[in-house]
C-alpha cells in the first residue's frame, strides 16, 4: 500500500476510535469502566461503584474448616504449588482450628502465584466439599509478601500467624513420634502374645500323651 492509503487506514483507525469515545460521551450509561476504590483508599462514606460480578465469577478462596479433612487433595493438584497446608490428625494442637479429625495450624493461598484454575475446589472430596471461589476480588497489596491469605482466619497471613504456625511444627513432630512409638510398642505386644500363645500350643502337645492306636 502506498503512501496515500496508509494516510487512509490511520484516519480511519482513528475516526472509528472517536467514534467510539463519542458514542460512550452522549450515552454515558453504555459506559463498562467501574470507579472502584480499595476500601483504605476510600474517604469516610464516600460513595464508589461495586462492580457487577457474573455468578460464575471464581474469586478468592474461602474454606469450611471445620469440613477439611486435611487430605492435601487441594494442595497436590495446584498446578503452581501455592497452597499450604499444615497441621495433624495424631492429637491435639493448642490454638489449632478443628477440622474434620484433623487439627489445622496453617491454611494458605499465596494470591501472587494463584491462577484462579479452580482445580484445588474440584480436588476436594465429595464427603466435605470445604474449599470454595467465592465472590470476593480485593486481595491486593503493594508488597508481594502481603498477598498470602490465611483461610483459617479468613485473613491476610500474618508474622503472627506464620510465629504460631513455626511453633505448631515442633508439637506436630512430637505427636507424630509418640503416634509411631506407640504403633511399635503395640506391634511388639501383638508379636509377643502370638509367641506365648505358640508356645503353650507346644507345651500342651508335648504333655498329651498319644493316643493308642486303635486294635482291630
Ligand atoms: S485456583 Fe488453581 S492455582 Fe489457585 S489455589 Fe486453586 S488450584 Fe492453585
Ligand atoms: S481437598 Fe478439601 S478436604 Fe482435602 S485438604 Fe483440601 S480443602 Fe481440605
Amino acid at each position: 500500500m502506498g503512501y496515500f492509503g496508509d494516510i487512509y487506514d490511520v484516519s480511519k483507525s482513528i475516526l472509528t476510535g472517536m467514534g467510539v469515545t463519542l458514542k460512550y460521551f452522549v450515552n454515558p450509561k453504555t459506559i463498562t469502566t467501574v470507579q472502584y476504590k480499595r476500601p483504605e483508599r476510600r474517604g469516610e462514606g464516600e460513595l464508589h461503584e461495586v462492580p457487577h460480578l457474573p455468578d460464575m465469577h471464581k474469586g478468592i478462596h474461602y474454606l469450611e474448616t471445620e469440613e477439611c479433612i486435611m487430605c492435601w487433595q487441594c494442595a497436590n493438584i495446584c498446578p503452581v504449588d501455592c497452597i499450604v497446608i499444615e497441621g495433624t490428625r495424631d492429637g491435639e494442637v493448642e490454638g489449632a482450628y478443628q477440622g474434620n479429625r484433623a487439627n489445622l495450624t496453617r491454611f494458605t493461598i499465596d494470591y501472587s502465584l494463584c491462577i484462579y484454575c479452580n482445580l484445588c475446589c474440584e480436588a476436594c472430596p465429595e464427603t466435605s466439599t470445604c474449599i470454595h471461589m467465592g465472590k470476593e476480588f480485593d486481595f491486593t497489596s503493594y508488597d508481594q509478601g502481603s498477598l498470602v491469605k490465611n483461610l483459617l482466619t479468613d485473613e491476610k497471613f500474618t508474622k503472627e500467624d506464620l510465629r504460631f504456625t513455626t511453633n505448631a511444627q515442633s508439637k506436630i513432630e512430637e505427636l507424630a513420634e509418640e503416634k509411631k512409638r506407640k504403633a511399635a510398642e503395640a506391634q511388639a505386644a501383638r508379636k509377643a502374645a502370638a509367641a506365648a500363645k505358640k508356645a503353650a500350643a507346644a507345651k500342651k502337645a508335648a504333655s498329651t500323651p498319644d493316643t493308642p492306636a486303635k486294635k482291630d
